[in-house]
């Protein structure tokens, strides 16, 4: 496994979030289990099987954190029909927190896929790779932690293939208004009490409450996907819109 090193902007959101994932990274996994119920495994299920991996390709997972999407990838990629005669297909793990990056080497399903996973440390607004590097692009629970969305959707575009893929799994707004209230209560005491109880970490876990609260709705979220040039922009909602997942094509 390797890691690269590079230095990022710190400005002052980058500077809180940074802060925030070095302190939950060693709990983040449990954390994530408690919080959603297990249900952020389904979400991340649905999400790699959209996004249709096939042997050869090269997914590029940015604030893949502890790099459960990758991993996901690369085995399903292996188990389609003629996985085995054809190259195998490969990752890249980017993520702005080398914490997050390092939590993930102990895991037993990344593990199992040794070199075929790379780690890199990175800013989603400014990746540190070359134009077309991926043919797929996933980012799940991480947009919304970025200072400017616009300025990484746009280097998305540009680090994708022609004929490569965006996908995105974020929180999102719950479609009816009892959902929103029973989620709102939910939100406002449970997460933080979690987060106190079993990261020591109450305030993380409120701003990660407060996070979800501002982020763009559906459309307007499908919008700026748009604007940075993606075609064929659309979103899925999932449990009711408690997350959603967008995705778009660069042509
Ligand atoms: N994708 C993983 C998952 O679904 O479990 C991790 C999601 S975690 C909630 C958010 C991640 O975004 C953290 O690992 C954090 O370090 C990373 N992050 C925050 N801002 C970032 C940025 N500007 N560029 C890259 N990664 C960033």
């Amino acid at each position: 496994t390797s890691f690269g090193f590079r230095t990022v902007k710190t400005d002052e959101k980058a500077r809180l979030v940074r802060g925030v994932f070095d302190s939950v990274a060693s709990k983040y996994d449990l954390m994530n289990d408690l919080m959603s119920g297990g249900i952020h495994r389904v979400w991340k299920a649905v999400l790699t099987d959209r996004i249709m991996p096939r042997p050869g390709e090269h997914l590029l997972d940015v604030a893949g954190g502890t790099g459960d999407v990758a991993a996901s990838f690369l085995s399903r990629a292996d188990t389609r029909p003629g996985a085995d005669t054809k190259p195998r297909a490969t990752a890249t793990l980017c993520d702005i927190n080398f914490e997050m990056l390092k939590a993930g080497t102990t895991r037993s399903d990344a593990a199992a896929f040794g070199d075929r996973i790379t780690r890199v440390t990175g800013d989603a607004e400014t990746l540190p790779f070359a134009d077309g590097f991926a043919d797929a692009y996933t980012i799940a629970f991480g947009i919304r932690n970025v200072t400017h969305i616009d300025a990484a959707l746009r280097d998305a575009y540009r680090v994708l293939k022609p004929g490569g893929r965006f996908m995105c799994l974020e929180f999102s707004h719950p479609i009816t208004e009892t959902m929103q209230k029973i989620y709102d209560t939910y939100s406002f005491n449970v997460i933080p009490w979690l987060g106190e109880r079993v990261a020591n970490d109450r305030e993380s876990y409120q701003y990660l409450v407060e996070s979800i609260r501002r982020f763009p709705g559906q459309e307007a979220f499908a919008a700026k996907i748009k604007n940075a040039g993606f075609t064929r922009v659309k979103y899925e909602n999932l449990s009711g819109g408690i997350a959603a997942i967008h995705s778009g094509w660069r042509v």
